[in-house]
């Protein structure tokens, strides 16, 4: 049951993001997946701002640290691997304090600690759409993993289509 949308500009793919982050709660991971460029940092504005971040500006990806925290209606923990080398410097942030914690983790470059993730997450993969289409479209697509991420992908295809363009709703995992 994944849902593929496409967003025409990122002040979009910012609506989406806090869409989604309306609906997220504490223990929860989000695993962003896509190249530079594609949209994570901005749909991380997005997410920050639906989880009560006051300054979503401040979302911005950690450049020279691994992980930034914000203080929203929870603690969310932005992680950005792009810069990562090996695992053990995952390791070495004690990354399980975050993900099984009270806070929200999201997570830039999640295809590189693909191993590490916990069993249940929400993955949102991101593309630029074809040249014809624009350099502001994005393919957007949300995975998710485990029955809480399931229900929200519901709750999502209730609330989102009016806010972009839904491209089509697949049945089954
Ligand atoms: P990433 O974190 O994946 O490297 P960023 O979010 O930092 O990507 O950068 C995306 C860039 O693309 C920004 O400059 C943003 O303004 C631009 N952009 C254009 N259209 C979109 C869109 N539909 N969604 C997201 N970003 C977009
Ligand atoms: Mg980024």
């Amino acid at each position: 049951m994944s849902m593929i949308l496409k967003t025409k500009s990122s002040a979009q793919t910012i609506k989406l993001g806090k869409a989604i982050g309306r609906l997220l709660g504490p223990g929860q991971v989000v695993a962003l997946i896509g190249d530079l460029g594609a949209g994570k940092t901005t749909l991380t504005k997005g997410l920050g701002s639906g989880l009560g971040v006051e300054d979503p500006s401040t979302v911005m990806s950690p450049s020279f640290v691994l992980i930034r925290e914000y203080e929203g209606r929870l603690p969310v923990y932005h992680f950005d691997l792009y810069r990562l080398d090996n695992l053990d410097q995952v390791e070495g942030l004690g990354y399980e304090e975050y993900f099984y914690g009270q806070g929200l983790t999201i997570i830039e470059w999640a295809d590189k600690i693909k191993d590490l993730l916990p069993e249940e997450y929400l993955s949102i993969e991101l593309s630029t759409a074809d040249e014809e289409k624009g350099i502001n479209t994005r393919n957007i697509k949300i995975i998710p993993h485990g029955r809480q991420y399931r229900d929200i992908v519901t709750e999502l295809q209730r609330s989102v289509s009016p806010l972009v363009s839904v491209k089509r709703n697949e049945q089954g995992d």
